[in-house]
């Protein structure tokens, strides 16, 4: 909270700053202080009350410098948010004060035609530094399923992977993110570049260690991708399926199995259901004669729709990753979902996890490039029963060998794997030395 002493001191001075908004209205206080985290009952009870004391949004990088510089002279907690999609309260000021919208900052500063690396300020919509990219016969290599509306920094600070990463794994592997332009909260904030090297620590830290402004990421060539869907009866059978169809030579950008009872709950434009498990498939044009090919030679249902129409909102994308379990509460709240890598091979934990559980889980999977390799990332729909359910269930999970990452807690670590990245510490001892950057995320420095 902003000291009360100081708070004439401190707006005066905010409101000197040139090229930043204030949003001062108490209703935009409460709207940008929330996310997504409503998707878990447990962080929608533990962040309910959180509230901003200012709104801003700068127009340039020397404002988000001045707003940097007057936060940390006052000491007032500066929580840096993007298009706020996050599921995780990334961008919840826990502690109160400023929160600094990033969405102004826009600009794409620079397409090297030599390495086809992007150069783009931290506030642009993960859709537009596409659709430019894709006029230069280029694209992302990773988007999430919101990438209509996330920004890019909020993607890299907040998120991990999604459409794409069946091919390109996590954004924390080396080689997607090859550098960042940084403002730091210093006694006197400097603007400062960071190689790829350095911009490690900053990759996944929800903003706890730095201001980004602007990115340099590497981008893959533009393909003209298809949607294929493939409809089976058997579970055991579609998942074989779904693993021949990830290990094949064939070019995909998103690769999803979804159980019949998650089918059925979905809108009236994913296609008809007719009581079956589905694949859903993004495909380069060479490779739909081969799952064709891989789909006839199990007997089950092919159906290759044709080029995906990124236009309207309704395409196998705005069905996979996180967007599945949307759809799945719009239908009954009543669900959430975990995360987490199973054993392999999964049919055994899934027969445990499914005798005990029964119709309380429903299996979401997603194909990812894993540490080199190609496996299921499961994202399973849970019923909601309450924190001591949900919490047998995870420890079920970990019994039969599973790696979670858990989607209902608010620090970095505890969303990942447990363990502190000294790293992460050590630049927010550096860029961050009075903690002023969204406190109570980063449980390595607490
Ligand atoms: C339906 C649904 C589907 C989703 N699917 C996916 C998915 O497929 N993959 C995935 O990874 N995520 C997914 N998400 C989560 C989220 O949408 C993405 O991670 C998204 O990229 C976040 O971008 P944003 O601009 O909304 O970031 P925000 O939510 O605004 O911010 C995220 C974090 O980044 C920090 N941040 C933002 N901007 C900056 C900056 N300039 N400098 C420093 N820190 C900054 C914030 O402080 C916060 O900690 C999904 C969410 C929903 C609701």
């Amino acid at each position: 909270m902003i000291n009360r002493l100081n708070i004439e001191n401190f707006l005066e001075e905010i409101k000197n700053i040139v090229d930043l908004e204030l949003l001062l209205k108490p209703s935009d206080q409460k709207r940008f202080s929330k996310d997504f985290f409503d998707y878990s009952p447990i962080l929608r009870e533990e962040l309910a009350e959180c509230c901003a004391d200012l709104v801003v949004k700068p127009l340039s990088v020397h404002a988000v410098l001045s707003v940097a510089f007057i936060c940390q002279k006052h000491q007032v907690p500066l929580t840096i948010r993007g298009a706020g999609t996050g599921n995780y309260g990334q961008c919840v000021p826990i502690k109160g004060g400023v929160v600094m919208i990033m969405t102004s900052l826009t600009k794409i500063r620079n397409f090297d035609p030599d390495t086809c690396a992007v150069t783009v300020e931290a506030g642009c919509l993960l859709g537009e530094l596409n659709k430019y990219l894709l006029a230069n016969g280029r694209q992302l290599r990773l988007l999430p399923s919101t990438w209509r509306t996330a920004s890019i920094a909020g993607f890299v600070a907040g998120g991990s992977g999604g459409i794409g990463s069946v091919r390109w794994g996590f954004l924390r592997d080396p080689g997607h993110l090859l550098g960042l332009e940084v403002v730091t909260l210093e006694e006197s904030p400097r603007k400062i570049q960071l190689d790829a090297r350095s911009a490690e620590a900053l990759n996944h830290a929800y903003g706890t260690n730095g201001i980004i402004t602007a990115l340099t990421l590497s981008t893959c060539e533009a393909v003209d991708w298809h949607e294929v869907a493939i409809d089976c009866d058997d579970f055991f059978e579609a998942i074989e399926i779904f693993q021949s169809c990830m290990k094949a030579a064939v070019d995909l950008f998103l690769c999803s199995f979804l159980e019949n009872k998650i089918v059925e709950c979905l809108p009236s434009w994913s296609g008809n259901f007719r009581g079956k498990h589905r694949l859903l498939l993004l495909v380069a044009p060479d490779g739909v004669s081969t799952l064709e090919r891989i789909s006839k030679r199990n007997g089950v249902d092919f159906c290759h729709l044709g080029p995906e129409d990124k236009q309207g909102g309704n395409g196998f994308r705005e069905l996979s990753w996180n967007h599945t379990t949307l759809h799945m509460r719009s239908m009954d709240p009543k669900w959430t979902y975990l995360q987490l890598l199973l054993p392999q091979p999964e049919a055994n934990a899934i027969n445990l996890i499914n005798r005990k559980w029964g119709d309380n889980i429903l299996w979401h999977f997603e194909a990812v490039r894993q540490q080199g390799s190609q496996r299921m990332a499961a994202l399973p729909l849970v019923q909601w029963e309450g924190r001591k359910n949900l919490e047998m269930l995870m420890s079920d999970f970990k019994n039969v060998g599973a790696i979670l990452f858990n989607p209902h807690v608010i620090t970095v670590e505890d969303g990942g794997l447990g363990v502190i990245d000294s790293d992460q510490v050590q630049a927010k001892r550096e860029y961050d030395p009075k903690g002023i950057l969204n406190p109570g995320k980063l449980k390595g420095w607490s």
